[in-house]
């Protein structure tokens, strides 16, 4: 064992406690995340509902409206033929002193009297129903925004917990050395909770809030990597008495093209490479030759941080020094 003379052993996080704190600020991102969706469903469903309660009063209006119409002139009619047959246009009828005709018209306004009543009973239910509705969507907005109070009273609980870890996170990173807030990011620094969303941006155009620093000044990978990588870095200090040699990490779109138009055959096709997912290293002091104790050390432990040694670097091209984060053997340490 080398001395860890070069490591801040007393301040500094234990290896892999950060990759845990990454995964405890992304779950609670994505429990944000779900909540704020379930309260905008809900919210949706609820002024639906109200809808089709607005248009059903409204409706109830409507048809109480056309029942008074009907109800006073015909109460009106009514009354009057009882007080005066002569006056309402009906006289005729009663005047004419034969006893059928008279019964024909007493039957007729008899008729309009139980027209009254079923006009009547008509608005006395149409008043009901409305006030039932009416009631239906009080309850509705009660209940609405005492869930909604609820609801958001837990999105602060997430959103407070979320943070709490985040600045965790980055205390712990900046003990490191890792200057999250690097450069002119200001309060865009890079977002460990936003690993998926970096995963949807093409190679080599991962934009600057998903890619996080590494110790290693000027160099950086997407938030998961980087991360695990800090770790994985924490871990060879204690080891090796000394950071991890970066001499490569995140390449953008336009320095992939560059380096392949300079050594065709040295660099993947432009757009194709690990290094422009913010996935890949390319390691120095010691680890790029193979076989060498830095090389077997990446080889005995890095899977331990979520990085492999691909395959093809092997081999074709053999490329020692080439390292790769897998998010899947990540997400499942
Ligand atoms: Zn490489």
């Amino acid at each position: 064992m080398v001395p860890v003379a070069s490591v801040r052993a007393a301040a500094a996080p234990k290896p892999g406690s950060l990759t845990a704190l990454r995964k405890q600020a992304q779950e609670a991102y994505k429990a944000i995340a779900d909540a704020t969706k379930t309260l905008d469903a809900q919210q949706k469903q609820f002024n639906q509902t109200n809808k089709q309660l607005a248009a059903k009063l409204k409706e109830l209006d409507k048809a109480n409206k056309r029942l008074e119409q009907i109800r006073q002139p015909l109460s009106g009619l009514i009354e009057s033929v009882y007080q005066d047959p002569s006056a309402s246009g009906m006289g005729p009828l009663f005047a004419k002193g034969d006893g059928t005709t008279t019964l024909r018209a007493m039957s007729d306004v008899d008729h309009l009297a139980v027209g009254r009543n079923t006009v009547l009973d008509d608005a006395a239910r149409l008043l009901k129903d409305k006030q039932k509705l009416a009631a239906e969507a009080q309850d509705l907005r009660s209940a609405n925004l005492l869930e909604e109070a609820q609801m958001s009273h837990q999105v602060d609980t997430l959103r407070a917990k979320s943070s709490d870890v985040v600045k965790t996170l980055t205390q712990s990173l900046t003990k490191l050395g890792v200057d999250v807030d690097q450069g002119n990011r200001g309060t865009q620094a890079c977002d460990p909770t936003r690993v998926s969303a970096a995963a949807q941006f093409p190679n080599g155009l991962l934009p600057k809030t998903s890619l996080c620093p590494l110790p290693q000044k000027g160099r950086e990978l997407r938030a998961d990597a980087a991360i695990a990588f800090a770790d994985m870095n924490l871990a060879y200090s204690k080891n090796f008495g000394k950071q991890m040699c970066v001499a490569d990490s995140y390449r953008s779109l336009a320095s992939q093209q560059a380096i392949y138009y300079q050594r065709p055959g040295f660099a993947a096709t432009p757009g194709r490479s690990n290094h422009g997912l913010g996935l890949a290293v390319d390691l120095c002091g010691g680890v790029q030759n193979s076989g060498s104790v830095q090389f077997n050390w990446m080889e005995a432990n890095s899977k331990r941080y979520g990085f492999i040694h691909p395959a093809w670097a092997y081999s074709n091209p053999f490329e020692p020094w080439h390292w790769e984060y897998d998010p899947k053997l990540g997400a499942s340490l």
